[in-house]
């Protein structure tokens, strides 16, 4: 696994992480305990960053994600998001501890907003996520969704912390972040967290099969091979399948070349 620095700080998060949306969405246990075991093998495989909410399943997926790290925590690097309406002071506050609650740690390596809420003011919501830092219950402060003025205001409610990454939806079929937030996060020394790099598990069907025969790779693992190629960008693919986990783990585990990347 290649691991890369998260934002300003001195954090390596592994290139390829592990989503965690519909984690938990079954009511099956069944379901719940392959989904916890597809986890623990991505852990096992060096993805060390994972990647949920309050809002997936309800609270579910950070259960889930709680109960695979039970006996290594201090081995991965956990993001979860607070969503509207919880932006306001007191509710981002009560939403990190019932996050915290429901992953039956300590702390959160990242706690992002979910989405912009123009309803709140962005400087009440950081306030909150200062305080939270500073309590020692959140260590970094991220966001998603986050347009470069939403960022640029968000950054600028921040005092004493900065903003480590912007997690938005990146993938060889939704290029859009390339006209703007990825200059700007390149240039911020901001870390992109690509979402749905897997395009929702609709997986291309048009890289050249030379490139594939050549790297010896999956048209997923060119996907996020290709998502990752720039230094800036990490990839958060969910996999509740244990061999699709193994597969995404190996995607990057050799570089194509830049005739190669711009060919697909
Ligand atoms: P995705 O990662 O693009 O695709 C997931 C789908 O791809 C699943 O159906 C999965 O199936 C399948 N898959 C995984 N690995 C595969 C492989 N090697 N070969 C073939 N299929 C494969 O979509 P996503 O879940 O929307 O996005 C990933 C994560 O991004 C989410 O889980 C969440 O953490 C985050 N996200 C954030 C936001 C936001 O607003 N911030 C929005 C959407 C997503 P199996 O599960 O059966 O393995």
């Amino acid at each position: 696994m290649e691991y890369r620095q998260l934002g300003r700080t001195k954090e390596k998060v592994s290139v390829i992480g592990m989503g965690c949306w519909g984690l938990g969405l079954s009511a099956d246990r069944g379901e719940w305990a392959r989904e916890i075991a597809s986890l623990r093998r991505g852990i096992e495989l060096g993805m060390n960053l994972i990647d949920t909410a309050e809002r997936y399943s309800s609270g579910r997926s950070e259960e889930l994600v709680g109960e695979a790290v039970k006996d290594c925590r201090e081995d991965v690097f956990i993001a979860t998001k607070v969503a509207p309406p919880n932006l306001t002071h007191d509710a981002v506050i009560r939403a990190c501890k019932d996050s915290i609650r429901r992953l039956g740690v300590s702390y959160v390596d990242l706690y992002q907003i979910h989405w912009p809420d123009p309803g709140v003011p962005i400087k009440e919501t950081m306030s909150a996520m200062e305080k939270l830092v500073q309590a020692g219950l959140v260590r970094y402060i991220g966001v998603s969704n986050f347009s470069v003025s939403e960022s640029d205001d968000a950054r600028t409610a921040l005092s004493k912390n900065e903003i480590a990454s912007n997690q938005v939806e990146y993938a060889l079929s939704n290029r859009s972040v390339e006209a703007d937030i990825l200059p700007y996060c390149v240039r911020e020394k901001i870390t992109l967290m690509a979402y749905s790099p897997l395009a929702h598990g609709k997986i291309s069907r048009s890289i050249p099969a030379d490139i594939l025969q050549k790297y010896d790779m999956t048209p997923a693992q060119a996907m996020l091979n290709w998502v990752t190629r720039n230094e800036q960008v990490v990839a958060i693919p969910k996999a509740g399948n244990i061999n699709h986990q193994e597969e995404n783990a190996s995607s990057i585990a050799l570089r194509f070349s830049a005739a190669d990347y711009e060919k697909m």
